[in-house]
């Protein structure tokens, strides 16, 4: 009975008794660069062979070291239990309840040891669509092959012999640069919908092209996506930021009809014609392609941006735009289109943007402020974006540009020369501030729209103009020696902290 039913998997999943037998790669045939390979991830094999059990560096890290790029992490697989993994390795623990693996830490890395996982179904706990939410059963190295997504992620390389076994001609799929999905698509994807935003980004960062049959079901089966967890979503999207090829998923997703309601992952899709988010992604894809990092809560910043600009412009007149502006933050930050994204993202996504209006204010204290703000790199960086989608003057970015990297007394010489700018200004300026003012589609700029109501006010009662004038332009000489050497203070702590982590 149990053998009917492991055959009758094993047809589902397309095994045949040759797969279960691997072709053989040795190293002078796949040309594996064992420098790219982690010594850590070696290490791990090593002692699981000297353990007496069998262990492999498996999926995209061998996939990658084939094409010969330096993979960004690296995966482990072997036929101890999480057990006998936790007991062979140091600072190892076990996680997860979908699939119980272990995490094996030294210092930054971490390497996911898994066991080999069994095609019998009887240990697979599916929900009502077909989805596996339950799936523990240890098994054999062909069967865990066949559990894997694509035959160019199925693929088991020895870092001791240096071999590498392929059971479903997934050497020779990387080779036409062709990603195509172990047994039936339709199937494989009714199990785990999130193989679709796989199929779909690993194709795209690798420039692969998706096989006709794996590709041929996904606009049908896009709709399962929908019972997902939002958590796997967010994993997915944030994947998708730091694969170097976010612009082209999100051009697949729409392409593929992806349902743009879907929670995270649907904000990409909405906003894939905004001008500010494809230069974002682009300018996150080129970050990603030259080895640096790129952090979520920016393009989280970016993709809600419009929809902040419509909710200020929404809210009444009569409130002052300062309050405006972080009212409107609120509301976007609490909407339910956020859902799904964690807190801790919108916490840094509001602070981006709550600084996009203190850019503006280049005059007292505020530029230093600004400078020793948490988010003030992410921040700037989105100012350089608006910037380039000629949202802000680039007179202003370029000021910036220029305080960043200014030493501490060119900083303060720049905030005189702004101090003393504003000061012939003043009075000269109505028609431009009017027109921000005005044209409240736009970002709000706070100063501009300040000093019209300074004037008016003024008209007023012309005490409490001066006493505004004083405030915003002369800041005491002893309060901003005092801040400044405070500020000192914390740029060399900052150095000392940055120096010691690297
Ligand atoms: P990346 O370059 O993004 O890390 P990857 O293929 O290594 O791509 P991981 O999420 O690190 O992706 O997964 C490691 C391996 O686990 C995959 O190569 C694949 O063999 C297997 N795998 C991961 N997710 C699935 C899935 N949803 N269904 C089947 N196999 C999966
Ligand atoms: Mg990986």
């Amino acid at each position: 009975m149990i053998n009917r039913i492991v055959e009758q998997v094993q047809n589902l999943f397309g095994v045949s008794r040759l797969e279960k037998i691997p072709k053989v790669i040795l190293p002078e045939v796949h040309k594996i660069n064992p420098r790219y390979v982690s010594a850590f991830a070696v290490s791990i094999c090593e002692k699981l062979q000297n353990a007496g059990y069998e262990a492999f560096i498996v999926g995209g890290a061998v996939r990658d070291l084939l094409i010969g790029h330096k993979p960004k992490d690296f995966d482990v697989v072997t036929d101890a239990t999480p057990e006998q993994i936790k007991r062979v390795t140091k600072r190892a623990i076990i996680i997860g309840r979908r699939f119980r693996l272990v995490h094996v830490i030294r210092r930054a890395e971490r390497i996911e040891v898994s066991t080999f996982r069994a095609l019998n179904e009887e240990g697979i706990q599916k929900d009502s669509n077909g989805r596996v939410i339950q799936d523990n059963v240890f098994g054999e190295q062909y069967e865990d092959a066949a559990r894997r997504d694509f035959t160019a992620n199925a693929l088991y390389y020895d870092p001791i012999s240096q071999e590498v076994l392929d059971y479903h001609n997934g050497i020779a799929d990387i080779e036409k640069k062709r990603l195509r999905m172990i047994g039936d698509p339709k199937e494989r994807y009714r199990e785990d919908p999130v193989r679709i935003l796989r199929a779909i980004r690993i194709s795209s960062k690798l420039g692969f092209e998706i096989d006709k049959k794996t590709a041929a079901p996904i606009r049908a089966m896009g709709k399962f996506l929908s019972a997902v967890p939002e958590a796997r979503l967010l994993d997915e999207t944030l994947k998708i930021f730091t694969s170097g090829a976010s612009l082209k998923c999100v051009d697949e997703l729409a392409h593929y009809g992806i349902s743009p309601d879907l929670p995270v992952l649907g904000l990409l899709i909405q906003a894939k014609d905004n001008l500010m988010v494809r230069k974002a992604l682009d300018r996150c894809d080129a970050r990603i392609q030259r080895g640096l990092s790129v952090s979520a809560y920016f393009i989280f910043a970016v993709l809600l941006w419009s929809r902040l600009k419509e909710t200020f412009s929404k809210l009444p007149q009569e409130i002052p735009p300062s309050k405006r502006w972080k009212e409107a933050i609120e509301e976007v930050c609490e909407n339910p289109i956020t859902r799904g994204i964690q807190r801790r993202y919108i916490e840094d996504v509001s602070e981006v943007w709550r600084l996009q209006t203190r850019f503006e204010r280049r005059t007292g204290l505020n530029p230093f402020r600004v400078f020793d703000h948490p988010r003030f790199r992410a921040a700037y960086d989105f100012l350089l974006l608006r910037a380039s989608c000629e949202e802000v003057p680039h007179e202003l970015a370029d000021w910036w540009t220029a305080f960043e990297s200014a030493l501490d007394d060119e900083k303060e010489e720049m905030i005189r020369e702004m101090e003393r700018k504003v000061r012939t200004e003043r009075g000269s300026n109505r028609t431009a501030s009017n027109r921000l003012v005005k044209d409240s589609s736009k970002p709000v700029d706070q100063e501009a729209e300040a000093k019209v109501q300074r004037r008016t006010t003024k008209e007023a009662n012309p005490k409490k103009q001066e006493k505004t004038t004083i405030r915003e332009m002369s800041v005491p000489t002893e309060k901003r020696t005092r801040f400044r050497s405070n500020h000192l203070k914390r740029t060399r702590q900052k150095s000392a902290l940055l120096s010691k982590r690297r």
